[in-house]
């Protein structure tokens, strides 16, 4: 026996059943996107590794624990993306497009990828769907982008959602805030694991990540960011809720969340499901106002969010969609040939044929119509080709009838 070769731990194969859904939430995806003036962008799989350690940030476990890095034949350190947000900014400021008059908004559908511990929800390669905006100060802009989202997923039927927001401040009222988090986590120390009592000195806010029970409960005690941010944020986190409640959109205010990035400023927002289990984010984002200019680009502001796309579709309803077409039965070569020239301008048509070229009886080739549900299935036998006329017949009806190829067209184009 050959060994077999099995998928890597944390992938999975997606299915045409399971794809066909994926297609579906996607194209509702990119036409919600395209509504509200964002256009796809497409960047590499693959970055310079310094990329995420600039941008998503040396504090975060994405780049401490969770990064894909290699070197290539050339000794270069590269790294799977992990996240979107730093290549559609490295992209921006090479490619000028902040020159261009058209606006900054952007999406993407695609594979990211990180070394986390798989488990219901959590793999190492999923994906995600992902748009940003660049240049948009006003605290309207986060609010449409909530609103944008809570319509993509009403689009899609998923129910049972709740929309959680906070300000994480700025450089200006942030720095306060974390001394007198890290005070208070260093007086919590002995009840926090040692992951998160590294974090005390590295980057205390880190610590709101932490799923382990035990620190969770040791950070209920810990200050909250919204106490001190300072008039500009403060200003800011009032009128994106203001405004979401104009768009009639409810939100609950969650202080702890501080989302497992480092580049945040102002707001993070996150859309949970309940049907989800521990990993119940549907979708992640907020403000980051401050990378562009970390990289070396001009000062402008950025904002965004990311949806799972495994996440969202175990949420989406099921929608049994079965697909028309039309089965070939032939008997013989010449009857083939027939069939294929047929089934060719059938398609041309638009009309799905499906030919199966392995030799069967004309008894076994209707039962596999049967079996794959197809709608009609066109019969071509000796007799059929000598007389350039053709049976066809309607699986819902049994309807059988003898027909010429123009016949044949018109009745498909008007069942199609
Ligand atoms: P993040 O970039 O961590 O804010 O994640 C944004 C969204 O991506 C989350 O809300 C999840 O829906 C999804 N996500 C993040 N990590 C994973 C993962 N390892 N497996 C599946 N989905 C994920």
């Amino acid at each position: 026996m050959k060994k077999q070769i099995s998928a890597i731990k944390g992938t999975k194969d997606i299915l045409p059943e399971e794809a066909r859904k994926w297609q579906a939430a996607e194209s509702v995806a990119k036409r919600v996107f395209e509504l509200y003036g964002y256009r796809e962008i497409r960047t590499p799989v693959f970055e310079p590794t310094e990329l995420f350690q600039k941008g998503t940030g040396e504090t975060s476990d994405i780049v401490i624990k969770e990064m894909y890095t290699f070197k290539d034949k050339a000794g270069r350190s590269l790294t799977l993306r992990p996240e979107y947000t730093p290549s559609v900014v490295r992209s921006i400021i090479e490619n000028r497009l902040y020159l261009q008059p058209e606006p900054l908004r952007f999406y993407y559908i695609g594979p990211m990828f990180r070394y986390d511990k798989p488990q219901k929800g959590r793999y190492r390669q999923f994906h995600q769907a992902d748009i940003e905006v660049f240049g948009e100060e006003d605290a309207a802009v986060d609010a449409e982008i909530v609103e944008m989202a809570d319509y993509l997923l009403r689009e899609l039927k998923v129910s049972g959602t709740e929309n959680l927001v906070n300000s994480v401040g700025c450089n200006n009222c942030r720095p306060s805030y974390i001394k007198d988090l890290r005070r208070k986590a260093k007086e919590a120390r002995e009840g926090l694991c040692p992951d998160c009592q590294r974090k005390i000195d590295t980057n205390p806010l880190r610590i709101f990540d932490c799923k382990l029970e035990a620190c969770r409960e040791a950070s209920q005690s810990f200050p909250q960011i919204t106490d001190y941010l300072c008039q500009e944020c403060k200003g800011h986190f009032q009128r994106f809720c203001n405004y979401l409640e104009i768009y009639g959109i409810k939100y609950r205010i969650e202080p702890r969340l501080v989302r497992g990035i480092d580049y945040y400023t102002k707001t993070t927002f996150e859309i949970i499901s309940s049907r989800l289990g521990a990993q119940d984010a549907i979708l992640g984002g907020g403000r980051y106002d401050d990378m562009m200019k970390v990289f070396g680009g001009p000062d402008i502001c950025g904002i965004g969010f990311a949806m799972g796309m495994e996440r969202l579709l175990s949420v989406v309803p099921s929608e049994k969609k079965k697909e028309k077409f039309v089965y070939l039965a032939f008997l013989g070569e010449e009857a083939k040939k027939r069939g294929m020239n047929l089934v060719r301008i059938l398609r041309r048509e638009q009309i799905e044929c499906l030919v199966e070229y392995k030799e069967r009886s004309l008894k076994s080739q209707m039962s596999r119509a049967n079996k794959l549900g197809a709608d009609w299935v066109l019969i071509i036998g000796e007799e059929e080709v000598r007389k350039e006329r053709y049976q066809l017949k309607n699986m819902a009806s049994g309807e059988q009838k003898e027909a010429a190829q123009e016949e044949i067209l018109e009745i498909m184009r008007k069942s199609f």
